[in-house]
């Protein structure tokens, strides 16, 4: 059996170590005589799994104290309905910065909860760039500021964060976590599916600062409700038990890499390598402004479509697959999450010299 290199956006690769370690830990995990999902969610076994998890990614991120660390269900975007229950705290409006689709998903759904007002957006422009700061038309009577710090089908990333004063900064890092350190202090909630840099689809982390919540919707089911989650140690039924076991064998791999310092160190190579290829070529092009792409999510496309069928078809057979880009832009798109080894990004840039070379 060979992997191949995977430039899914998700569900994504994971380390190849975590999965073999997985795989030894299937039927018998640590010697109980069965698998960690098979045990029930209240048993200190899988108590300890969950407890390891919350640790190592509050160790990895710096997470302080007067934080929440939570492992929800519904993925990401269930996140974008929830944030306004929790949040709006008796206020009537939040702002929202839009930068690409994910956010437009979440405006959708937080105007079933009060007034939006989009603060800033690149939409005119396609996405393709992130509105300048003193640009942004922020309320000063906001519950929350809202906004997508890696846009992960435009691949157009933040590489600051903004500084919203007191209104509670919330964002939807679901394809960037894990990247890079970041300073969560800065936060008042940072939520993330897992199926990009954590884990398996099915476990979403949020972490949110303790004095914003405890104040929902009336109408707030209890599962939603963070406070409710917080003080039931995210079990408030039954969790996702596997994901979360998987995505504490991320954080641990994560942790053996060298920390989010030395995962930040070879992304921005990797992201680097990849660009140069297209931007030094004239058959490749990436259309995202310069300061604003994401080390994460590389689209790019080629000169004559025609020829994106024949591309897809050599990758694949070359062991490069899930490169087509997603169905609303076309072209293509190299997800390169953690877990994508730096020798994948350089098979990649190889097999598109070559293609190049043959076809252009
Ligand atoms: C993938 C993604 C989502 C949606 O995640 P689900 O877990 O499928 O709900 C939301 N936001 C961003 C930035 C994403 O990349």
């Amino acid at each position: 059996m060979s992997r191949v290199y995977n430039f899914s956006a998700g569900p994504a690769m994971l380390p190849e170590a975590v999965l073999r370690q997985a795989q030894d830990e299937l039927l018998d995990w640590h010697g109980a005589g069965a698998s960690i999902m098979e045990m029930s969610h209240r048993g200190k076994e899988f108590v300890s799994v969950a407890a390891d998890a919350e640790r190592d990614v509050r160790e990895l991120l710096g997470v302080p104290n007067n934080y929440k660390v939570l492992f929800l269900q519904g993925g990401a975007s269930t996140q974008f309905a929830t944030i306004p229950m929790n949040l709006l705290r008796g206020k009537a409006n939040a702002d929202y910065i839009l930068t690409g689709a994910w956010g437009k998903k979440a405006i959708s759904d937080a105007k079933k909860y009060c007034t939006v007002n989009v603060a800033a957006s690149s939409e005119d422009e396609k996405f393709m760039s992130i509105p300048p700061f003193d640009s942004w038309s922020l309320q000063k009577n906001a519950a929350y500021v809202h906004y997508t710090p890696n846009e992960t089908i435009g691949g157009v990333e933040f590489h600051w964060v903004p500084d919203t004063g007191d209104v509670p900064l919330v964002a939807d890092y679901s394809s960037t976590i894990l990247s890079r350190p970041i300073d969560v202090a800065k936060f008042g909630l940072i939520y993330a599916g897992a199926q990009k840099n954590i884990g398996p689809a099915g476990v979403t982390l949020v972490i949110v600062r303790d004095d914003l919540i405890g104040e929902v919707l009336p109408t707030t089911p209890s599962v939603f409700d963070y406070a409710k989650q917080a003080e039931a140690d995210s079990m408030l039924n039954t969790p996702p038990t596997y994901a979360i076991y998987l995505a504490g064998l991320v954080f641990q791999w994560v942790k053996a890499q060298g920390g989010l310092a030395a995962m930040a160190a070879i992304n921005e190579r990797k992201a680097t390598k990849l660009y140069a290829a297209i931007d030094g070529s004239s058959f490749y092009s990436n259309p995202v402004e310069k300061a604003s792409r994401s080390w994460m999510n590389v689209p790019f496309i080629l000169a004559d479509p025609e020829l994106d069928k024949e591309f897809l078809t050599g990758a694949t057979a070359a062991g490069l697959t899930t490169l087509q880009g997603h169905r609303s832009v076309g072209g293509m798109r190299a997800s390169i999450y953690n877990a994508m080894p730096e020798s994948g990004v350089d098979a990649l840039v190889a097999y598109m010299a070559d293609f190049e070379k043959r076809k252009a």
